[in-house]
This record gives C-alpha cells, sequence and structure tokens, in this order.
C-alpha cells in the first residue's frame, strides 16, 4: 500500500523530529527547509531537557547520541550583579547543553539515515487545501502535494499566517538576546566545572555562562531594550561595546569572557507568541515554534518542539481521518505548552527590574527558592512529563 505523504515546512527542530515521529507512524515525510544547506542562523546554545530527551526516546532514538555534541548540565547557579550567590537549582537529570547548529546537524543526520528527504532552498509560501490533499507554493515557483502539511516553520511561521491571516504575530518582551563562545578557559571564571550553568542579574543586564568540557566558555546575555533591535542598528564592533559597557563595574566574569570572544553572536530580539487560537485545519497543522513560542527563559523551545512532534506521530499513527488525529494531537498539546509559555514570560520579566526592583528581587530570591522548592522540584511538573 502506497503510504500517505506528509509535507513539512521547516527542517528545524520540530521539522525533523516530525519527520521521524512520522516515517514511524507509517507516513512518507517530505521535509522542505527555506534555508539553503549549512545556512542556518547560527544562533548560540540551548539546553535540551529531560522532558525533551525522553520524547526522542520515544522514537527509538538514544539522546546520546543525537547529543553527542553537547555535554550534561546538572544545575544552575543564580547571582546578583555584586556577585552574591542567591541560589542553587537543579536542573533534572539529565539536562543536555549543545549549540543549535550541532543539534540541528545531529537531528538531520538521523532523518537522513532513515531515508527522509531534505529538501533546501524551499521556502513555503502559500498552500491550499483540498477534500483529498494540500498543494504547497514554495518562493521558487515550485509545487509538492500530499495528504498532510505540517507547519515546522518557526517563530515567524508562513504556514501559520496562511492557516489563520487574523491570527496573531510575535510579541517582543523588551530583551535583546547575545551569545558566544571563547576559545578556552577565561582567567575571571572561578568556578570551571563543566556543565555548571551561572546566571547573574547583573546590574544592568543579565547574564548565563557555562564552561564546556573543553575549557571553553559558552555565554549568553539578555541586555534590555524597550524597542526591538532592527538590522544595522548595531555593528560588530558596536555591539561588543555595548555588551562589555553594560556589564563593567559588575562583580561577574561577563565583561572579561565577551572580551575573550572571537565573534560576538546578535543581536536577537526576544518575542514569543501570544494565545495563537488555531492550530490546524483538517489537513494542516502547526507545531513547534510555529504554534506556541516559549520566550528562551523557560529553557523549553527545543524541548517542547521535540514534545510536539513525537505527540504528532502517536496521534497520526493508524488515524482514519488524519483530522482526527490532528484533533487529538492539540488536545495532548494545547493545555501543556501554553502553561510554559507562561512560566518563559514570568521568568522573563525578573531580568528587567530597575534598582529598587532588582534589591528587591535580591533580597527575596533566596526566600522564593527556598518556598518554592521546599516540597520538591517545581518544576517536576514540566520535566518528568512523558508523552507516551
Ligand atoms: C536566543 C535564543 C535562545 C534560546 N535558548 C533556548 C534554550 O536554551 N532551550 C530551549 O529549549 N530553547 C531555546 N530557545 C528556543 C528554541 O530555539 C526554539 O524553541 C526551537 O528552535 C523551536 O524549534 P522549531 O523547529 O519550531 O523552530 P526553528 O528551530 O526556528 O526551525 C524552523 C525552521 O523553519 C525554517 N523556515 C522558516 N520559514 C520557512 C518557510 N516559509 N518554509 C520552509 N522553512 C522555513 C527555518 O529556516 C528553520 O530551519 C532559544 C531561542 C532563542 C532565540
Amino acid at each position: 500500500m502506497t503510504k500517505p505523504i506528509a509535507l513539512i515546512a521547516g527542517g528545524g527542530i520540530a521539522g525533523t523530529v516530525a519527520a521521524l515521529a512520522l516515517d514511524r507512524a507509517g507516513w512518507s515525510p517530505r521535509v522542505f527547509e527555506a534555508r539553503l544547506p549549512g545556512a542556518d542562523e547560527q544562533g548560540a546554545w540551548l539546553t535540551v531537557a529531560a522532558n525533551g530527551l525522553n520524547a526522542l526516546r520515544v522514537l527509538g532514538l538514544d539522546p546520546a547520541f543525537v547529543l553527542a555534541a553537547g555535554f550534561e548540565t546538572p544545575s544552575l547557579t543564580m547571582f546578583n550583579g555584586g556577585g552574591r550567590r542567591l541560589a542553587v537549582l537543579p536542573l533534572g537529570g539529565t539536562t543536555t547543553t549543545i549549540k543549535r547548529a550541532d543539534l540541528y546537524a545531529a537531528l538531520r543526520r538521523a532523518a537522513v539515515k532513515r531515508g527522509i528527504a531534505i529538501e533546501y532552498g524551499k521556502g513555503l509560501c502559500d498552500f491550499t487545501e483540498a477534500p483529498g490533499g494540500v498543494t504547497v507554493t514554495f518562493a521558487d515557483g515550485s509545487t509538492a502535494a500530499g495528504e498532510l502539511l505540517v507547519g515546522a516553520d518557526g517563530l515567524r511561521s508562513r504556514t501559520r499566517e496562511v492557516l489563520d491571516p487574523g491570527g496573531p504575530a510575535p510579541s517582543y518582551l523588551g530583551l535583546l538576546n547575545a551569545g558566544g563562545f571563547t576559545d578556552g578557559p577565561v582567567d575571571a571564571v572561578e568556578d570551571r566545572t563543566p556543565g555548571m550553568v551561572h546566571m547573574a542579574f547583573g546590574k544592568r543586564a543579565f547574564f548565563g555562562w557555562t564552561s564546556a568540557p573543553d575549557g571553553s566558555v559558552w555565554w549568553f546575555a539578555n541586555p534590555p531594550s524597550r524597542q526591538p533591535v532592527r538590522p544595522g542598528d548595531f555593528t560588530a564592533a558596536s555591539w561588543r561595546e555595548h555588551l562589555i559597557s553594560l556589564f563593567e563595574g559588575d562583580a561577574l566574569p561577563a565583561a572579561e569572557i565577551i572580551r575573550a570572544t572571537g565573534e560576538v553572536l546578535g543581536p536577537w530580539n526576544t518575542d514569543d507568541l501570544p494565545r495563537v487560537p488555531v492550530w490546524r485545519s483538517r489537513r494542516t497543522v502547526l507545531i513547534g515554534d510555529a504554534a506556541h513560542a516559549v520566550a528562551p527563559s523557560s529553557g523549553q523551545g527545543a524541548s517542547m518542539a521535540f514534545e510536539d512532534a513525537v505527540t504528532l506521530g502517536l496521534c497520526l499513527d493508524g488515524a482514519d481521518d488524519p483530522a482526527q488525529g490532528l484533533a487529538a494531537y492539540e488536545q495532548r498539546r494545547r493545555g501543556r505548552v501554553e502553561r510554559i509559555v507562561a512560566v518563559g514570560r514570568r521568568n522573563g520579566s525578573g531580568k528587567t527590574a530597575g534598582p529598587v526592583g532588582a534589591a528587591v528581587r535580591d533580597a527575596m530570591f533566596p526566600l522564593v527558592m527556598r518556598f518554592l522548592y521546599r516540597k520538591g522540584d517545581p518544576q517536576a511538573w514540566i520535566l518528568e512529563h512523558r508523552v507516551a
């Protein structure tokens, strides 16, 4: 029997994992990625949490193999700008830190190994649905037809726009993003235990850093900014200088880490998506950031993409009518991801406190953490979730 074809727009995290999940569920997936091979946005690094890793296991993928280029990240220490330790928080089992480019590459290798085609330079610009199928048009004028369309095309999803032209757009959260990697250890970094994540409420901006097993320091910064950044607002040199100036005078290694970094990445805006009311039609569905971008401070965007993709495969396995499978997918995913979007927003808002807010936060933070953790890990509902 011929397998039904699933067209997947986007070959990022959600798209490649959806391809693997649908392949396992008896579909014939085809992935269409807008960018050319090797042209992925470099991004910096991200953490994949225990719940995301467990979703991969459902596909028979060994997370240790997929994330071989990363390293384990057992805990997070929070500081204030004066260098005072505010709290040490467990991150839950096997949380792994990995460069974004390495994660994309590993997932695509896994897909290609299963014989799944990934076609590059194919940006979806439109689609039409008929009772028996869906036809997609790409920016280069070519088309593809199948029985299902999966919109895994990220935060600015074109699939989402076509599905619901009146739907919401991403909203800017008042924070910019920067990141980078040093070539080796940095003298100012005292705790070089590989994988220990440190985060600090600097006086003017938020900073996070960890040492990789090779001694290099991986870091990110979140400078507050009322306005989103536009192309051309900074040069590479002025961005680096701006970041250094924000951390000068803090009792943190931030300024020295930035000085020791060859290429400072960013700036990117921090956005999330308000509730997206329409996730699906009869033959089209949104997954990953296209459906529900969570703020980076939740540390859950990639893991949500894994969970979505694997759940979609489970719901479409043996479904006679794709529409029923898509309804089951939404029913299993919507409540959970919307709770996590709310957590990400709350975490991010603490990064932009003014001087008075910062003093209150520094005084209250250890107490609040002790209160929250008094009965165990308050994030357990996120980290211990199993999709199957
Ligand atoms: C600065 C920053 C830090 C982050 N840190 C973390 C973290 O620590 N932990 C974490 O879990 N998450 C983190 N995230 C979030 C995480 O990166 C995303 O949630 C995750 O990448 C979502 O995966 P996705 O596949 O839905 O989207 P993406 O990974 O963005 O992939 C979408 C893909 O679709 C392609 N595409 C776009 N438009 C089209 C089109 N029209 N047609 C075809 N293809 C298209 C894109 O080129 C891309 O390859 C961070 C995000 C940012 C911005």
